[in-house]
């Protein structure tokens, strides 16, 4: 199967490059290996709110439609979305298509290799998100521990920790989210690395890519960095994670060091018991199926000018964090990096095409 571009992944980054794809004209197709539309927010649990209301989480063409009653969307609105936006623009998905590798395949394609045949392209954009690649630091005493130790990916709501004694990790937004949640049902500790930093009350996912988008427009046009999102804070003061700051549970203990069969434990010698500690330790890029390329990794990201592979120029990677784009993993970021991506492949595309490639 032959075609201009494949886009490995169906999920927000990859619709978002699909619709300037067929905007563009160029024959492709997406392989996603769900069997049903809206990516990673089709796993995340099921209170899980939008920081940004809808008008502000658009992909590209059609903005999301208000969630009636609700400033922030529920995930579920979310999902919901994402499938009626594919349908919209009759984008090619195929599905449940799982890629095993990319490989090249002489000097003008590269082939695409999954359990429903190969696919040839003359580009490949790799939008698989971080969903599938969960990270956990490795403490001692993890493998003794004889309690629960789920991630952020298997967290389905607080029931599960009802009356159990909880240990929260992580410093992010999962962290204080599911804390804020679980803590209604369970005695919780939180620890991280360092002192959590909270964002400005009024500060939500329009500020942030507010901010984003100025410092992206100030580094283009030379003039001084006016500062990112880092510098407002980690965390989203959502309005769970308000409520949970008003019952004073949000206060975060240092890491600890080890793990014993049922506590948590400090060098000090101090230790906390636990039925289960919850790793909101985040994600890595899932970039398994690239490993056939070789190509080097540099902190764990793959070397881009733009969006587009150094090692690699018919490989283009979308939606994995600021490194591909500024605000690129969130939905009104991802349109914008595609954009500029489709732009690249067009010129890139049209230059094979004018030379006779
Ligand atoms: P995904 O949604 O993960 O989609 C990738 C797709 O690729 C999936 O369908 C997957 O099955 C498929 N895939 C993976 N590997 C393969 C393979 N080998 N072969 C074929 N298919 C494959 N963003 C916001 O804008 N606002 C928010 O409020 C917000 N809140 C968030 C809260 C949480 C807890 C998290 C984790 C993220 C949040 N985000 C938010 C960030 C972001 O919007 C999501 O992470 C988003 O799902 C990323 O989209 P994606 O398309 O890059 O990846």
């Amino acid at each position: 199967m032959d075609c201009d571009v494949v886009v490995i992944g169906g999920g927000q980054a990859g619709l978002a490059a699909g619709y300037f794809l067929r905007r563009a004209g160029w024959d492709f197709v997406i392989l996603d290996a769900q069997s049903e539309p809206g990516g990673a927010w089709r796993h995340t649990w099921p209170s899980l709110r939008l920081f940004s209301p809808a008008e502000h989480s658009p992909l590209p063409g059609w903005p999301m439609p208000r969630q009636p009653g609700l400033d922030y969307p529920t995930r579920a609105h979310v999902v919901d979305y994402l499938t009626r936006y594919e349908r919209r623009y009759a984008l090619p998905v195929h599905r449940p298509v799982h890629v095993d590798g990319v490989h090249r395949d002489g000097a003008r394609a590269l082939a695409v290799s999954t359990d429903r045949g190969t696919w040839r392209a003359r580009v490949v954009i790799s939008a698989t998100g971080t969903w599938r690649a969960p990270y956990v630091p490795s403490y001692p005493g993890r493998d003794i521990f004889t309690g629960r130790q789920p991630h952020t990916v298997s967290y389905r709501g607080p029931e599960q920790f009802r009356g159990h004694r909880v240990v929260v990790v992580g410093g992010g937004n999962s962290a204080a989210q599911i804390l804020a949640e679980v803590s209604n049902v369970a005695e919780t500790l939180w620890v991280t690395r360092r002192p959590p930093r909270f964002m400005p009350d009024e500060v939500d996912g329009r500020v942030l890519f507010d901010v984003a988008t100025r410092r992206e427009a100030s580094r283009r046009s030379g003039s001084e960095d006016t500062g990112g999102v880092a510098a407002l804070g980690d965390i989203v003061m959502t309005p769970s994670v308000l409520e949970a700051r008003q019952r004073g549970v949000l206060h975060a203990h240092p890491m600890f060091t080890h793990l014993t069969r049922d506590t948590v434990a400090w060098s000090d010698g101090s230790e906390h018991p636990a039925d289960a500690v919850l790793w909101c330790t985040g994600f890595r890029p899932a970039l398994r199926h690239l490993r056939p390329l070789g190509l080097r990794r540099h902190h764990g990201i793959i070397p881009t000018e733009g969006t587009r592979s150094v090692q690699e120029p018919r490989l283009y990677l979308l939606g994995y964090g600021d490194w591909t784009g500024h605000a690129s993993a969130t939905l009104i970021g991802a349109g914008r990096t595609a954009k500029s991506t489709v732009a690249a492949i067009t010129r890139q595309l049209s230059a094979q095409h004018t030379a006779g490639i």
